[in-house]
């Protein structure tokens, strides 16, 4: 049985850190086991659901890697879903109600007072065909209730282990509304179907809708897929993250710089056991994947623990991996020699700038001691120069002027650098030649 998984964002605004968590796992999980990743719009909502913000959650899932074998949208599905409710009333699993909120609102407070579980209490039921034409000849349209079979449903969640919810304790779920729309539970688990889906991961958001989801299934002559539910991302306070989304948004992320891989590394481990280190690609990350290793406790999102992840993937990155990039930040003059120098520098790609002014554009040198400078100037080696240049320039400096450690090197990055810190200056000097290092030593902008 081949695998299959959906990740089903409702494109309703960009994807944030917490969304690519679910996307994530359910990508890593088909890798893992050589399955289908299915990309599915859950765009029922038509008022709030965009081509643009779908397009968006395209381009965030490109970027991040997640590409996607199979794709849906369930705006576009809807015979399949009126075919399903004509099962559900086939098989008197679907009955119509028409209370209006209000009249609900006040069941719920009756039920309130007299301590009992605001649970639907399946009045509708009990109406005669001529109790619902006289509603409908009042204007009322029916809303329609999926009939739970009021039993303990248990599953063995792949995430959270065994669980179970007992269904006499839930109202039945409305699965369309009077104004004809489907809410949630009926396109999902009808696409599910449809799409052959075999395992459902998602966030812990949806335990409780599982247990009817699993009822409806089997209604529909199914048999329920697996389920994996990872807990939500909180921030450092334990607050969830859906709140002040701005800044974690992938967007947001990949504009200020953050890798691809590092936001995969981070979030590939958040929650589990195993160290989170960066990875160079996503099958790195699928290798070691594994559902049961996520605890059921809320992992805490830490955006500075991710954009130090992101800058120690980067010194670890290879040249040829970013040379497209570099061209694309209009970083052409980086070649590499000078990335090799200064990966180990920067916290974002575009951080590069900095060094690309120091070795091959203009720098205004700092002048500690002209004097000394001016000493060590024309003992410069003759270029070509190379890895030990650095050193046997400085042998030199050192042996004329006495000065050593420090105090040798110091004035000597200032000047060459116009920076107090920075790449090993025995990789820099090379980059940089004889001709400016000169002029930088004699204190000229260069
Ligand atoms: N569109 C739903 C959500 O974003 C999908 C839930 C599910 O995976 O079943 O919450």
């Amino acid at each position: 049985m081949t695998v299959r998984v959906r990740f089903a964002p409702s494109p309703t605004g960009r994807l944030h850190v917490g969304n690519v968590y679910i996307a994530l796992a359910n990508w890593l999980f088909a890798r893992k086991e050589r399955g289908v990743f299915v990309l599915r719009f859950d765009d029922t909502d038509r008022e709030r659901s965009t081509a643009e913000f779908a397009a968006g959650i395209e381009a965030d899932l490109r970027w991040l890697g997640l590409v996607w074998d199979e794709s849906a949208r369930q705006s576009e599905r809807d015979a399949l879903y009126a075919a399903a409710v004509e099962t559900l009333k086939a098989n008197k699993r679907l009955y119509p109600c028409y209370e209006t909120p209000e009249e609900l609102d006040l069941k719920r407070k009756s039920q309130q007072q007299r301590h009992l579980p605001p649970v639907y209490d399946r009045a509708a039921l009990a109406l005669t065909e001529a109790d619902r034409r006289r509603l409908e000849a009042e204007g009322r349209r029916p809303h329609w209730r999926f009939l739970l079979h009021r039993e303990d449903v248990r599953w063995h969640d792949l995430a959270r282990g065994p669980q179970h919810i007992d269904e006499a304790s839930q109202s039945d779920p409305v699965l369309v509304r009077a104004d004809g729309r489907y809410l949630y539970t009926l396109p999902s688990v009808v696409d599910d179907i449809d799409l052959r889906i075999t395992h459902v991961i998602r966030g812990n958001d949806h335990v409780t809708n599982t247990a009817a989801q699993i009822q409806l299934f089997q209604a529909l002559g199914a048999t329920p897929p697996g389920f994996a539910h990872l807990p939500l991302l909180t921030d450092a306070k334990g607050e969830g993250l859906s709140k002040r989304l701005g800044s974690l948004s992938i967007a947001e992320l990949r504009v200020s710089g953050i890798e691809a891989m590092a936001v995969a590394s981070y979030l590939a481990r958040l929650g589990t056991a195993d160290a989170i280190e960066p990875k160079h690609d996503l099958d790195a990350l699928a290798a070691t994947f594994d559902l049961g290793k996520f605890g059921k406790a809320s992992p805490k999102f830490d955006p500075a623990e991710l954009t130090h992840l992101s800058a120690r993937l980067l010194h670890g990155t290879a040249f040829e991996a970013v040379r497209d990039r570099l061209a694309a930040l209009g970083l052409v003059a980086v070649d590499a020699a000078l990335w090799q120098a200064a990966r180990g520098n920067i916290g974002r790609l575009a951080d590069l700038a900095e060094w690309v002014e120091v070795c091959y554009g203009k720098v205004a040198p700092t002048v500690d001691d002209a004097g000394f400078l001016q000493k060590a100037a024309p003992l410069l080696p003759p270029e070509p120069w190379g890895a030990d240049s650095w050193a046997d320039w400085t042998a030199q400096v050192k042996a004329q002027t006495g000065r050593k450690g420090r105090e040798l090197f110091r004035p000597l990055r200032l000047a060459l650098t116009g920076r107090e810190h920075g790449p090993e200056m025995k990789d820099l000097l090379p980059l940089i030649g004889r001709a400016k290092a000169t002029a930088r030593l004699r204190g000229e902008t260069a």
